[in-house]
């Protein structure tokens, strides 16, 4: 990859040359408002609001590749004036009710209409949309329809995160809205509820059904199998109340998968077992790690004695870790039992 030499805002940037205008410029701390990109996916050029003047041309900087000897204005009457436009267009029926919203304070909408600047006034005579039933069919996310900027970056997700393709853009003109085959809700799509649209939403249109803000965070590895994805565990009142990938895992780049990701109720459930049971006169009673591995010690030699060592056999777990599992199968091979599983092959 050759790097070449641009000009942005009168700066000389030396890049590589298969860039965009947008990663140029970020790259080198040079802020162009956007709202439709998302580095994790392929650019869209949708919401025109990272209009740049290249050359004396207006161009989207998340499509448009840098050029030698290229000059770049991120500001100007005429870059203001087409970015101001296409954010009025975006804020117009966007039935914003900040206070009240999940995303307030780590909105997209807001960071870019507050830096390019609206007219209120111009705003309230253009908006016309009534308000849209919000789609809460789905157990962990809420559509907000009327929060929704079009951006499309829940589409793109979807085809190339976990290449399920649940979601597109359907219906025209002011009645466009994302929506499943046959506009069902999005429980009864194909949607397999991996949430990665969720966490890339960049306004309250996609929600976490539980809202519960954590007040610090854990970090740790996903127990549910054998990929070892690297997590955050968000905690409030001393339980488990969000989880969210770990973007510098290598396993997973902060991507997760349904149970990953929504299913911690387990954590924190009354009816988890936090102590050995011992059926005694046909009930289980609570006992002591000593006591129970003492039983199972007792029951494993009365097993040994009676049908030889073969007849022992022990199914391990992919939630532990490597050390564990290996530990496991030297106790069963210790035993004289070859036959060890384990259940990684979920
Ligand atoms: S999506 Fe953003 S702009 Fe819209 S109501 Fe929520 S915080 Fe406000
Ligand atoms: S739901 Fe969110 S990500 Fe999807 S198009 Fe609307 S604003 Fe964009
Ligand atoms: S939760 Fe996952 S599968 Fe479902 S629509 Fe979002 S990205 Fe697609």
């Amino acid at each position: 990859m050759a790097e070449i030499q641009l000009y942005v805002d009168g700066r000389e940037l030396t890049v590589e040359d298969s860039k965009t205008i947008l990663e140029a410029a970020t790259e080198n701390g040079v802020y162009i408002p956007h709202l439709c990109h998302h580095s994790d996916l392929n650019p869209a050029g949708i919401c025109r609001v990272c209009l740049v003047e290249a050359d004396g041309i207006l161009v989207p900087s998340c499509r448009a590749p840098v050029a030698a000897g290229m000059v770049v204005k991120t500001g100007g009457d005429l870059v203001n004036k087409a970015r101001r436009l296409a954010v009025e267009l975006l804020v117009v029926n966007h039935h914003d009710d900040c206070l009240a919203c999940g995303k307030n304070n780590d909105c997209k909408l807001q960071e870019v209409a507050r830096y390019v600047g609206v007219d209120k006034e111009r705003l309230k005579r253009l908006r016309s949309r009534e308000l849209r039933p919000v789609d809460d069919s789905h157990p962990f996310i809420v559509r907000d329809y009327n929060k929704c900027v079009l951006c499309g970056i829940c589409v793109r997700t979807c085809d190339e995160i976990p290449c399920v393709e649940a979601i597109d853009f359907s219906f025209r003109g002011y009645d466009t809205k994302i929506s499943t085959l046959g506009d069902k809700p999005l429980q009864e799509s194909k949607c397999v509820s991996c949430g990665e649209c969720l966490v890339r939403c960049p306004v309250g249109a996609l929600l976490p059904k539980n809202g519960a803000q954590p007040a610090y965070e854990v970090k740790t590895v996903c127990s549910y199998c054998g990929c070892g994805c690297g997590i955050y565990l968000g905690v409030r009142d001393g339980k488990v109340a969000r989880v969210r990938g770990n973007q510098d895992s290598p396993v997973n780049d902060g991507e997760l998968c349904v149970k990953g990701r929504f299913g911690y109720s387990y954590i924190n459930h009354p009816d988890r077992l936090t102590t050995p049971l011992i059926k005694r006169n046909g009930k289980f009673e609570e006992a002591s790690w000593d006591e129970a591995l003492e039983l199972v010690t007792e029951k494993f030699q009365e097993v040994q004695n009676k049908y030889g060592a073969e007849s022992l056999g022990g199914l391990s777990s992919a939630r532990a870790t490597n050390e564990d599992n290996y530990l496991f199968q030297k106790l069963l091979r210790s035993l004289g039992s070859n036959s060890v599983d384990h259940c990684a092959r979920l």
